[in-house]
């Protein structure tokens, strides 16, 4: 790929592409957004990286937005979506270092991903990911089923991991009463809360977090993909009373909260408050929704995240690419639909028109 404008990527030879990958849900702004590369232009002439011994406005600005969007208190910055994770992890083990029981057992969802970093990559159970990199990080369990996960939490569990919908899981959206079960869980045992909003945070189903509609008040949230609209970013957002057991020096990143990829988020989350923008992100995406039914089954997602199911995902990946459209396979028979969040129905339309040879049902 050379060049992309809005929902469209062109390749070396000219071809134009529908895309539906959003570099896997990471330009939410499309691609060589007007706002966006102005900020950036702007920023590059004035100050890009600084490091974190010195304070600067953009990082400051962008953690209280990050704040009361949340609900959370303090936030730290780094560049990717498994640093993030990792740092909840750190931040996990250290506030129960700090007290009587020194819980170290991290309980995540089957189907979870979390990351490829050792610590992220222990809570990930998909075996595949794991060959040839054992031992992983110890106390680190997945229950069999979801079902079974609010019963594994106890006293001994300093925290739960959990995502609202499993993107490189397959786009599987957990049941809102085991979510509400493991909350209720986490609150009777004292165990940490993180939701995983790496793939679904930041506008992505519709909402600012999909927390927000699962009704989950986490202790920690991660961030990262769609953040800063392409530019690599990550974010860990903590509740007061757990961030207080870090301190200057206890974590840290070189790049981490660097005014560059601060400045790209502060552009995102600005053109994501503007009035309407969400609102379309859940209609349209509603209507995205209904027309994937056409292209396969088991459809399933919230706002521009989708799953559907075919018989062959890979099949289906490279037909759609020969028709213009790029979307990705997750798992054997998952295709997942994560476009830009500036889709609009029409491009909805044009998806359906070019995918007509794959469609499996008479459509409308
Ligand atoms: C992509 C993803 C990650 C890992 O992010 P990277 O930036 O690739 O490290 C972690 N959690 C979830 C839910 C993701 O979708």
């Amino acid at each position: 790929m050379v060049r992309g404008a809005g929902v469209y990527l062109w390749d070396e030879q000219g071809q134009k592409y529908l895309d539906f990958t959003a570099g896997i849900a990471v330009c939410s702004l499309g691609h060589a957004h007007p706002r966006l590369a102005a900020v950036l232009t702007e920023q590059a002439a004035t100050l890009i990286h600084c490091s974190n011994l010195y304070q600067n406005p953009w990082q400051n600005q962008l953690a209280e937005r990050l704040a009361g969007l949340s609900g959370l208190d303090k936030a730290f910055f780094c560049n990717s979506g498994a640093e993030a994770n990792e740092a909840a992890l750190k931040i996990a083990r250290r506030y129960f270092a700090q007290q009587a029981d020194r819980r170290t057992e991290v309980i995540s969802l089957p189907g979870a991903f979390h990351g490829r970093t050792m610590g992220a990559l222990s809570i990930t159970p998909k075996p595949k990911y794991h060959e040839g990199f054992t031992p992983l990080v110890p106390d680190c369990h997945t229950p069999a089923t979801l079902a079974e996960v609010p019963g594994a939490i106890s006293e001994r569990t300093a925290a739960c991991f959990v995502e609202v919908i499993q993107g490189e899981g397959g786009v599987h959206p957990v049941p809102l009463d085991v979510l509400q079960a493991i909350q209720q869980r986490c609150r009777e045992t004292g165990t940490l809360l993180v939701v995983d909003e790496v793939q679904t945070g930041v506008g992505r189903t519709g909402t600012m977090f999909a927390f927000e509609q699962a009704g989950l008040q986490p202790d920690i949230v991660t961030l990262a993909k769609g953040l800063a609209g392409g530019v690599p970013i990550g974010a860990v957002l903590v509740r007061e009373q757990v961030a207080g057991v870090m301190g200057a020096g206890s974590h840290g990143s070189t790049f981490g909260g660097n005014p560059l990829a601060c400045a790209a988020a502060l552009c995102v989350l600005d053109e994501l408050a503007a009035d309407g923008f969400l609102a379309r992100v859940k209609a349209v995406g509603q209507y995205l929704g209904e027309r994937l039914q056409e292209l396969g089954s088991e459809v399933s997602g919230r706002g521009l995240m989708w799953g559907i199911t075919v018989p062959d995902a890979q099949a289906f990946v490279r037909a759609a690419a020969a028709a213009g459209v790029l979307v990705t396979a997750v798992g054997d028979q998952r295709v997942r639909f994560v476009p830009p969040l500036i889709l609009e129905r029409e491009h909805v339309d044009e998806l359906l028109d070019r995918l007509q040879a794959l469609r499996v049902s008479g459509g409308r």
